[in-house]
């Protein structure tokens, strides 16, 4: 093997290495909760794949992470005996960014420091982030089960190179050393740096260590004895009770589990047990990921099995219009080797599966109903995927329905804020559907000329505009025993709402038109099936309506664009 190259950073590295020296300087502790992060995940990695080959513990079966500083070099270094990195592994991990997504992400940055640095969150911060105050780093990684010899040594400046060679490395694991900036020095403490581990990173279930130090009485000072210290509790979050959990806490563990830089919108820990045993901890975000509408994208929680890490992103524990979920779920049942095809098979992953759609189900009821501003953020960015439940998840459709928020002639606005049941409670006397009518746009569904009669007779009518609507539609008839009525579908049933005078109006209208209709049957007649006289215009002269059980215009059109 090769010992010592140069190598330059993939273009979107050093873009993001810049930006986030720039626009995240005021966050800059964050680069010690990645790294810990980090160094969590890959211990959780070596413990996963040593339930084969146990030999990969070497000798040294306690993972921990280290914090260590060195106030003379002016360096902090986070070390780990997890899975380590391979020099293959090094150059891909540490030099590209792979991920879907990536390049929407740089067409959205504007050069706004604040909005970037937002987007920079989403996107996910991680290793780059030492460069935020270092101005050099060196990374010492050996993988598990390689000899010393074929450890390697990574070294950059986060300006567009990194250098990499091979070394002797004794000990499993990573080493991150960070040569400080020279303004970063109040960051070479023992108590802010054991302070900064505490906000954040409390939630690992390794022990996080720090050396230890004692007071000592002659020099009237800390001196450390040698030994090393955890300074978090060192046990699963999941695991604790509730009430053992801080706000703060949950909030970490979920930045750990997520990979997000924002809070979450909520979250619902529950133990469960009987028939099947599992405790879940789930999250929904504030914000979508970059990959949200990602066919490719990862998805899914992180999976464990009596505490220990089997996998991440297992989108088979949640149905897929929850895929925006993430978290932790840990299985008393499932085997320690379950493998993703077992997954997809097992009976307990369906009760588990079940039980997390209705726990999320639930805890969105709550956000509906006693955080209405956070649900509207919810619904403003996810809804569109729940909607996707309406046909997924028969057996929650009720519940999914709703969930459903709508934009509607009553608000006249394109904010999407009226659930069925306020349309429900709005509907004239006599009126037995839920009128809808579906568009391209916003802008195209509230000046349909099907609207008409509706705003003249002061009916509600939803409007509808999202793709994913139509299909939703034909899997949701009814709602609370009212029908979904698309207003341009055949003859509109209005008349238990017309007055006698309307009705006295509309059989006249009929008969003095009865020529001028047949004659439109008799020069349309291969073009169209019916022509009739209808109420339900006020101003336009004509419209095109399909039949009620054909495809609406709007629907046909979707299916055209789409080749079909
Ligand atoms: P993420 O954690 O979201 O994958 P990071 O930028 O934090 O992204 O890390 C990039 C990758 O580098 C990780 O996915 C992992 O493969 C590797 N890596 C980082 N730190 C370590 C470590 N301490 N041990 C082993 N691999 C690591
Ligand atoms: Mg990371």
């Amino acid at each position: 093997p090769q010992t010592s190259e140069t190598m330059g950073f993939q273009a979107e590295v050093k873009q993001l290495l810049h930006l986030m020296i720039h626009s995240l300087y005021s966050n800059k502790e964050i680069f010690l909760r990645e790294l810990v992060s980090n160094a969590s995940d890959a211990c959780d990695k070596l413990r996963f794949e040593a339930l084969d080959k146990p030999e990969l513990f070497e000798s040294d079966p306690n993972l921990r992470v280290r914090v260590d500083f060195a106030k003379e070099a002016k360096t902090i270094t986070v070390s780990d005996n997890g899975i380590g990195m391979s020099r293959e592994d090094a150059v891909s991990n540490l030099g590209t960014i792979a991920r879907s997504g990536t390049r929407e992400f740089f067409s959205q940055l504007t050069g706004d420091k604040q909005k970037d640095a937002q987007l920079i969150g989403q996107f996910g911060v991680g290793f780059y982030s030492s460069f935020i105050v270092a101005d050099k780093v060196t990374v010492r990684s050996r993988r598990a089960g390689l000899p010393s010899s074929e450890a390697i040594e990574w070294v950059s400046d986060g300006q567009g190179e990194f250098s990499i060679a091979n070394i002797d490395k004794a000990d499993r694991g990573t080493e991150i050393v960070l040569h400080l900036r020279a303004d970063e020095e109040e960051l070479l403490s023992n108590w802010k740096l054991r302070e900064i581990l505490r906000r954040y990173s409390d939630h690992i279930s390794l022990p996080v260590e720090m050396p230890k130090e004692e007071w000592d009485e002659e020099k009237s000072e800390m001196k450390r004895t040698g030994d090393w210290e955890a300074v978090n509790q060192a046990s699963a979050l999941w695991t604790r009770s509730k009430s053992d959990i801080t706000e703060e806490q949950y909030k970490e563990f979920y930045k750990h589990v997520s990979h997000d830089f924002e809070d979450p919108l909520a979250w619902t820990h529950n133990r469960v047990e009987g028939r099947s045993e599992y405790t879940q901890l789930l999250f929904v975000p504030k914000r979508a990921p970059f990959d949200l509408w990602d066919r490719d994208a990862k998805r899914g929680v992180k999976l464990y099995v009596k505490r220990v890490f089997i996998m991440d992103d297992a989108e088979q524990l949640l149905p897929s219009y929850l895929r925006f979920v993430r978290g932790v779920i840990d299985s008393a049942d499932l085997p320690l080797n379950v493998s993703r095809e077992i997954l997809q098979e097992s009976r307990d992953v369906r009760t588990i599966r079940e039980g997390s759609a209705k726990r999320i189900l639930s805890l969105l009821e709550d956000l509906a109903e006693n955080r209405k501003e956070d649900y509207a953020t919810f619904w403003a960015t996810f809804g569109q995927v729940l909607k996707e439940g309406t046909g997924e998840d028969m057996a929650n459709q009720e519940r999914i329905a709703k969930l459903l928020r709508f934009a509607s002639t009553h608000n006249d606005s394109d904010v999407q804020d009226v659930s069925l049941t306020d349309y429900i409670g709005r509907m004239k006397e006599g009126q037995d559907k839920i009128y809808y009518v579906t568009a391209e746009s916003y802008n195209a569904a509230k000046s349909s000329p099907h609207l008409e009669i509706f705003r003249k007779k002061g009916i509600e009518v939803l409007l509808l505009w999202d793709r994913v609507d139509e299909w939703m539609l034909s899997h949701l008839r009814e709602f609370d025993g009212k029908s979904l009525a698309s207003v341009a579908k055949g003859g509109l049933d209005l008349e238990a709402l017309a007055d006698e005078e309307e009705k006295k109006k509309q059989s006249e209208v009929a008969d003095t038109f009865k020529p001028l209709v047949e004659r439109l049957t008799k020069s349309l007649d291969d073009k169209v099936k019916e022509v009739r006289v209808t109420l339900r215009l006020v101003d336009s002269p004509a419209c095109v309506v399909v039949d009620e059980n054909e495809m609406s215009p709007h629907l046909q059109r979707l299916l055209q664009s789409a080749g079909q």
